[in-house]
């Protein structure tokens, strides 16, 4: 006699609803279809997780081949936002959206309307931002629809460029990470190789120069790396040499996957501690192989978060000395991280993913205690107060 699993039951779920096995695999509360034909808007909103508050998170305009790919990208970008905010200490959720179309031809005053009138709809539920192939101007249109907008410009209240706050943060969580490898969180006398010369190396390097590190700087733009050596005396590296150089500290703040097969053997550094994001090409095996190296790895989504506290502080009004203490914090958090990992013996985006995960998990334990209505209640208290009114 055959005999039905729990896993067959699972199966055969999952094949006759696969998108809810798919929001339900990640633990996905919503996700926003928007359709206006008329005006060529076809945009997902994914909204991951709310337990500590409203989800923050930009939106992107992509050429994306298929639905099946923006789909993909949503759920997974708002998944990250969660992480990001659950470990940079702010009350807020995840999400992410996404509008499929190229952002060289298909922008028109009308799709971004409609876009902030979706976002408008979701009533706070969802707070979005600048991101991939979105412009200022863009954000306007959004913005003539739905409250529910920050990263304005500084003349409209807004916080304006990120890239001051997000190269502070990176200068602090990089700090840290001296603090672990050397005992010392001063830089001074620390070869520092820089990958990328573009709006927050330039900042960084600031600072790592005004405090006596030996930088060393890249970039494929020839005008942008000569204004930061420059500002700063860093010595400029060709691009291709400056995974091998031997340095203390190598920072990437360019693209995403540049720690792979083809570099890691390259990296002489102790630590890598940058803006960019992704910088690991196989998070498992990459991040693994590093611990093996011995190099510290900063997580690029908790040394990066400056911009999201940046613009979070736009929720309080924005003020950019609070922003800057608030991204001063990246060096407790990427302290904790670095002690979590040699601890446990796990890579070090593992911890901050467990630490993150202790933050919501806790936070969802608080909601479950009533409080009265009063101004410190909370979204919940709230909540009950209506629902006994
Ligand atoms: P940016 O575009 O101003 O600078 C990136 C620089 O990298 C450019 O000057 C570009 O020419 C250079 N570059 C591209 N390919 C290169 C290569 N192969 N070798 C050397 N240089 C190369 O971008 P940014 O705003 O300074 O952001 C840098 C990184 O940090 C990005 O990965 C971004 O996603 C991430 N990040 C930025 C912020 C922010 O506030 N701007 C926040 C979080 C994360």
């Amino acid at each position: 006699m055959e005999t039905t699993t729990l896993k067959d039951i699972k199966t055969q779920t999952d094949a006759k609803f696969p998108l809810f096995s798919r929001l339900e695999k990640r633990e996905h509360e919503q996700l926003v279809v928007c359709s206006e034909p008329q005006l060529g808007l076809k945009a997902f909103i994914a909204v991951h997780d709310t337990t500590l508050g409203p989800a923050l998170g930009g939106v992107r305009m992509w050429h994306y081949k298929n639905e099946d790919e923006a789909l993909w990208d949503v759920l997974r970008l708002s998944r990250g936002m969660t992480y990001k905010a659950a470990i940079s200490g702010l009350n807020l959720g995840g999400g992410k959206a996404v509008i499929i179309g190229d952002p060289k031809t298909d922008k028109s005053e009308g799709l971004f309307r409609a876009f902030g009138r979706y976002v408008e709809g979701l009533g706070g539920r969802y707070i979005t931002a600048e991101d991939v192939g979105i412009d200022v101007q863009d954000m306007e249109w959004v913005r003539m629809e739905t409250k529910y907008v920050t990263g304005i410009p500084r003349a409209l209240g807004g916080s304006g460029d990120p890239s001051p706050v997000t190269a502070y943060g990176v200068y602090m969580g990089l700090k840290a990470c001296a603090h672990k490898a050397y005992g010392s969180d001063s830089v001074e006398g620390k070869r520092i190789a820089i990958q990328g010369a573009g709006h927050v190396s330039s900042h960084l390097a600031e600072y790592l120069s005004k405090e006596g590190a030996k930088l060393y700087i890249c970039d494929i733009d020839e005008e942008k790396v000569n204004r930061v050596a420059q500002n700063t005396g860093a010595e400029v590296v060709d691009p291709d040499r400056i995974f091998s150089l031997d340095v203390d500290i190598f920072s990437p703040c360019a693209l995403g996957g540049i720690v792979n097969d083809e570099t890691i053997d390259q990296l002489k550094c102790d630590i890598i501690a940058g803006a960019a994001n992704n910088v690991l090409d196989d998070e498992g095996r990459h991040g693994q192989k590093l611990v093996d190296k011995g190099i510290l790895y900063a997580p690029d989504y908790v040394i990066n978060a400056g911009g999201l506290i940046n613009v979070a502080s736009e929720l309080e009004g924005y003020n950019s000395e609070r922003a800057h203490t608030k991204a001063a914090r990246i060096y407790d958090t990427i302290l904790d991280i670095l002690n979590h990992s040699e601890e446990n013996g796990t890579p070090t985006f593992q911890s901050s993913n467990i630490l993150a995960e202790k933050r919501i998990s806790a936070a969802s334990r608080i909601h479950k205690i009533y409080a009265s209505k009063s101004h410190f209640s909370g979204r919940l208290g709230e909540m009950y107060m209506r629902d006994r009114d």
